[in-house]
């Protein structure tokens, strides 16, 4: 077999890692040397909103985005934001290599096991990336988990801001909307997906959207951070 990655022979040193029980069949579509490359973050350590390492409860960026008022998203990232991950996004995103969504399927799902929600929610993609890529990359990971789509892309609504710099634009305008009605999420409990954690405004966004229309809790989970 060739390893999806790295096009190099898949050699049997699977067993090994097997061990540790992190691995599962669907993995082997690339080799445990690629597998290695990915780091894996440790969930327990640094910043109470992104997992950042800090001496503080929160790091400077997620205190700034509660001071704004913005609720609280306690996200948990498995991965680390490595070469490797990029690599790996440059494939599945860019390149339109939909079938690497089972690199981490199996991952996910189990981590999302252990999280006790109502409803997983990924996050979603506009129409336009939609027509240009062909697929969710969040919805790609869900295989064989129930989700729903409960949000969907607002159009962006282009009004003349020039006295707002357009990073002042990102952060404040919502993107996000309703894709069902308020009964569909008064009272739940939520965890959106998404694929990598930047500066959190995505999930901010997100968690907002769902709090306003009733939700009772937004937590969040992204593959990579
Ligand atoms: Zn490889
Ligand atoms: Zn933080």
């Amino acid at each position: 077999m060739i390893c999806e990655l790295c096009q190099l022979n898949i050699k049997q040193s699977w067993h090994l890692t097997m061990l540790f029980g992190l691995e599962t069949i669907k993995q082997k579509m690339i080799c445990s040397e690629c597998w290695s490359e990915f780091e894996m973050i440790d969930a327990v350590a640094g910043c109470a909103e992104c997992q950042i390492e800090t001496n503080n409860e929160y790091c400077n960026d997620c205190l700034k985005w509660l001071r704004q008022g913005y609720p609280p998203i306690r996200n948990q990232a498995l991965f680390k934001y490595n070469a490797k991950m990029r690599a790996y996004f440059k494939c599945y995103k860019f390149e339109g290599g939909y079938h690497l969504r089972n690199v981490f399927n199996d991952t996910l799902k189990q981590r999302l096991a252990t999280i006790n929600v109502d409803q997983i929610v990924p996050i979603p993609v506009s129409k336009k990336t939609y027509e240009q890529r062909g697929f969710n990359q969040v919805i790609g990971w869900l295989e064989g988990v129930t989700f729903a789509e409960l949000l969907e892309c607002r159009y962006s609504i282009k009004k003349k801001q020039s006295h707002k710099s357009r990073q002042e634009r990102l952060n404040t305008e919502q993107p996000f909307k309703l894709a069902v009605g308020q009964n569909d999420i008064k009272g739940q409990s939520i965890c959106l997906v998404d694929d990598v954690y930047t500066t959190g405004r995505t999930l901010r966004h997100a968690t907002q959207c769902l709090l306003e229309a009733g939700a009772r809790k937004v937590v969040s989970i992204t593959l990579s951070r």
